[in-house]
């Protein structure tokens, strides 16, 4: 067998190649951590995204809300992986996967062949069918879907402030929906933005008439979490005036009504979509059998059914933690790791080193539900709250940021509105603009 070639299904060469390529498609948590680890590999590594930066995905509500900066949760992808010489970055759209063909295609590339892929292209947002939840809802898993909150909130407080009669229409109320991390994280941060800066920044908008409202269609909301963190977060929520609503769920969405399953209509103009994730949609093209929520199912390695030089990595996979026996959540640092695995994996075959199959470190599952209130349940059920989890929340989330020039931007902004509760990034900056 070629040294560096995949073990058990040569590759077809659709090109004569000095060294395996590896390609990686996907540029989030996992994508960055399969590319890091092929730093010293005898390979060509070629990295795709559609966008040139990398999300710091965790960090989305805080710049959603104006806590941080544009910058402080994208980071350029070039600038991440420079001083890797066997690296190459493009900003492209991958159209399609032959997995057959060993052939990635795309927007502005001619295709490409691999010997070595690792599908990295996280999850999207699943509105379950909601009707004018497309057109309607605010999602929040992308950079442009918090930039786009951001200002649509703005810009709702701008006009009902010069139209008060905007504010009974429900021009400022809010509903999150999604009893889970990103829904719990967003209608905290909203509601601090509201009671706190807005407060001042319009003093003339009665505050009572801006409503946050946030729904849960199942019983509770955090189940993930024990009852005391449940119990914790529910008063944490009602301190920064928060409605919580469980047991119904948004039957549709139009640009000033929402309305819920058992019939009550809210006015709101903003309706934040927390609710539901599925892996990448170019997954159903694979030809893969898929697993519950459309992610691909790995081997203990993390490479996909009948394709050994196929690895998927992060919220795309449906990934067995050894330890338990379960579906590891999709989690930033699951997706690094994995990431990382699969760019360790491959390093090692392309050495002619043996391999180990992947091991997940549980760093426990966490959330911030607003200033010095936030919620840690360790892998033994050990739970934190209050200030001292927002310290680890911080810790785990700093390792998670790509670079040291992040952590200390991070540490900077989240000191700063720590100490004087400004958000300042609550402006708005187009192109467009004199
Ligand atoms: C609001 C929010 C809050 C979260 N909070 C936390 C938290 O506190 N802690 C935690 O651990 N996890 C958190 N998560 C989960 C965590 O961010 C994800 O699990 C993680 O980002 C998954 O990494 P990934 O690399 O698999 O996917 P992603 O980070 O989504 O990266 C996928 C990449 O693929 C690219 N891509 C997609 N389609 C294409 C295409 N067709 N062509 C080219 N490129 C493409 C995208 O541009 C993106 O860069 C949060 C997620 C969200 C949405």
């Amino acid at each position: 067998m070629r040294k560096g070639a995949p073990r058990r299904d040569p590759v077809p060469m659709t090109e004569r190649r000095e060294r395996p390529r590896v390609v990686i498609v996907g540029g989030g948590f996992a994508g960055i951590g399969a590319a890091l680890k092929l730093k010293d590999a005898d390979a060509d590594v070629v990295l795709i995204d559609k966008h040139d930066y990398h999300t710091f995905q965790p960090l989305l509500y805080q710049l959603a809300s104006g806590l941080l900066e544009t910058t402080a949760v994208g980071h350029s992808i070039r600038d991440l992986l420079h001083g890797q010489d066997n690296t190459n970055v493009h900003k492209a759209s991958v159209t399609a996967i032959d997995l057959e063909g060993h052939e990635v295609r795309c927007t502005e590339l001619e295709p490409l062949g691999y010997d070595y892929l690792v599908l990295a292209l996280g999850a999207e947002v699943n509105f379950f069918g909601t009707e004018g939840a497309p057109e309607h809802a605010f999602p929040m898993y992308t950079l442009p879907d918090a930039v786009r909150l951001k200002e649509h909130v703005l810009q709702r407080w701008e006009t009902a402030d010069k139209d008060p009669t905007l504010i009974d229409d429900g021009a400022l109320n809010v509903v999150v929906v999604g009893g889970g991390p990103t829904g719990v994280e967003s209608a905290g941060a909203l509601a601090e933005l509201y009671r706190g800066d807005f407060a001042k920044d319009y003093p003339n908008i009665p505050q009572e008439k801006a409503r946050i409202v946030l729904v849960e269609a199942g019983p509770e909301i955090f189940v993930m979490f024990k009852p005391d963190i449940r119990e914790y977060t529910l008063k944490a929520l009602d301190k920064r005036t928060v409605e919580v609503v469980t047991g119904d769920s948004v039957a549709a969405v139009s640009p000033t009504r929402v309305t819920l399953k058992s019939g009550t209509t809210l006015d709101a103009h903003t309706l934040v979509w927390g609710a539901g994730l599925q892996g990448n949609r170019l997954v159903q093209s694979l030809g893969l059998e898929l697993e519950r929520g459309n992610r691909i199912g790995v081997g203990p390695e993390l490479t996909v059914a009948d394709h050994p030089e196929v690895y998927a990595v992060g919220d795309i996979a449906a990934i067995t933690d050894s330890k338990t026996n379960h579906v590891l959540p999709q989690l930033g640092s699951v997706g690094l790791q994995s990431g990382e695995h699969a760019g360790e994996t491959i390093a090692k075959l392309i050495a002619g080193k043996k391999t180990k199959p992947f091991r997940y470190r549980d760093k426990g599952t966490m959330a911030t539900i607003g200033r010095g209130a936030a919620v840690v349940e360790m892998m033994g059920g050990r739970t934190m709250k209050g200030k001292m989890a927002q310290a680890a929340w911080g810790t785990v989330h700093l390792a998670l940021l790509p670079t040291n020039e992040d952590r200390a931007k991070a540490i900077v902004d989240w000191a700063g509105a720590g100490l004087t509760h400004q958000r300042t990034g609550r402006i708005t900056v187009s192109a467009g603009d004199d």
